[in-house]
């Protein structure tokens, strides 16, 4: 017996032969799923912005779009992303620290709902800017807290960084030097962290976030129209971890966002999702090119790697943990033997698992990241060696769709320009010396 990966009755080994390797499948069922159990978990005052840097594919995002939601938009590509996709100006933020004139420009002719604000250099901008075009900008102020939140993977706030501008500095400034004509401040926004795993944080966050935002916008003399409680919902990726338990986070949040709603009824708040929602609808596959052993030990060596799947590989990590690791063609066969699954690149990190648990590895075998839809290609070096971007398959009601085509060499060397010049070349001395 053979058990195969498929989704929605598809077998892997066919969508692999359809679409080629390596290749990104995602699964539409799970994302749907995600959706209504995290929308039906929420208390129903929350909006949920999904946040495109986890996976900005256009399908992806017009998939979520059209369950219900929002989009948290960082660049120029990703706003237009977010408007192909469907979502209408009004139910977009824009954030991100370095925003440039281009950005913020697009933001205002877009009319998106808020600029989420990160410094005070960045509220002259917009402020000049929206004067520029004859128009006031909604502006969220983020904020970098005073509190730092344990219990995330990645903490952000309670020390020095260059998201928001500092709790002390907002309380520090008065009123009236916040004020600017092009700017109607309409709220405040907080993220403190990533990949979080247990439920009484995110409550005890979401519970400090709306009560800083209720102090600084009295301080500041601006009504809360909005407060943007960040997120950072994780799934589990390790030994040792386990998913959040929603029934759980329910049961923490509606008091605290109830009571929060009671007093501000006409404040909306705002949660932004990315991970938690595309993360565990992805499955990355790549196919064996070649199995070998060295110093004893095997070597599965797979046609992708770091340059799709950094976050799996674990650069810049310190100790390399596996994200969860398939045969795909043979999903039912004892894990038996370790393998190293190393990926095609010149180098020795390219390793996306390290002495995994696997049946026997054979060449064409299809070895899969699973829980892989989010922080795959866009966050990986898809140009490193010169590979390019792989392709992305989505199955929805039972039908794939390429929604991304793999890069062609022409794609990865379109943008190059070599001039005639440097073709021709100027003849190197030595070169030109023992010609004559
Ligand atoms: C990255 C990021 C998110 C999304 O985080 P996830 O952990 O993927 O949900 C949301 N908000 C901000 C400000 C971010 O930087």
């Amino acid at each position: 017996m053979t058990a195969e990966f498929a989704i929605q009755g598809l077998p892997v080994g066919r969508l692999a032969g359809t679409f080629g390797t390596p290749l990104y499948l995602y699964d539409g069922e799970i994302l749907r799923r995600r959706w209504a159990g995290l929308r039906a978990g929420l208390p129903p005052a929350m909006e949920v912005f999904y946040s495109l840097k986890a996976n900005p594919n256009l399908s992806i995002c017009a998939l979520l779009r059209g369950l219900g939601a929002r989009a948290e938009v960082s660049s120029l590509a990703e706003l237009v992303t977010a408007q192909r996709a469907g979502v209408p100006a009004g139910h977009i933020v824009f954030l991100g620290p370095g925003k440039t004139v281009d950005e913020v420009d697009a933001c205002l002719r877009a009319g998106v709902a808020a600029i989420v604000c990160e410094s005070f250099g960045e509220l002259d901008l917009i402020d000049e800017r929206a004067r520029a075009h004859g128009t006031v900008a909604p502006v969220m102020l983020r904020v970098n807290p005073g509190f730092a939140v344990k219990g995330s993977a990645l903490t952000m706030g309670g020390r020095p960084g260059q998201f928001g501008i500092d709790e002390a500095h907002l309380l520090a400034t008065g009123p009236g030097r916040l004020r600017r004509p092009g700017v109607r401040l309409t709220g405040i926004h907080t993220y403190v962290g990533t990949r979080i795993l247990n439920e009484q944080v995110v409550a005890e966050n979401t519970a400090r976030i709306l009560e800083l935002a209720d102090r600084l916008s009295r301080h500041g003399g601006f009504p809360l129209e909005m407060v943007d409680v960040g997120g950072g919902l994780g799934i589990a990726y390790f030994d040792g971890e386990r998913d959040l338990d929603l029934d759980l986070l329910t049961g923490l949040l509606t008091p605290i966002v109830g009571d929060f709603a009671a007093r501000h009824p006409r404040t909306r708040i705002l949660l932004e999702v990315g991970r938690y929602l595309a993360g565990p609808a992805g499955v990355y596959v790549t196919r064996v090119n070649y199995t070998k052993t060295s110093h004893g030990e095997n070597f599965a060596i797979v046609d992708g790697g770091t340059n799709h799947h950094m976050a799996a590989v674990g650069v810049g990590t310190l100790v390399k943990r596996n994200y969860p690791l398939a045969l795909l063609n043979r999903m039912d066969e004892p894990r038996t033997e370790r393998w190293h699954v190393t990926g095609p690149l010149c180098t020795p990190n390219d390793t996306l698992g390290k002495a995994v648990g696997l049946p026997p590895v054979r060449v064409g075998d299809l070895v899969g990241v699973l829980r892989s839809g989010a922080y795959g290609p866009s966050a990986s070096p898809v140009l490193f060696l010169s590979h390019g971007h792989p392709a992305e398959v989505l199955v929805d009601r039972g039908r794939a769709y390429l929604i991304r085509r793999r890069d062609t060499v022409d794609d990865l060397l379109r943008a190059q320009h070599l001039s005639d010049d440097l073709m021709a070349g100027t003849p190197h001395p030595m070169t030109e010396g023992a010609a004559r």
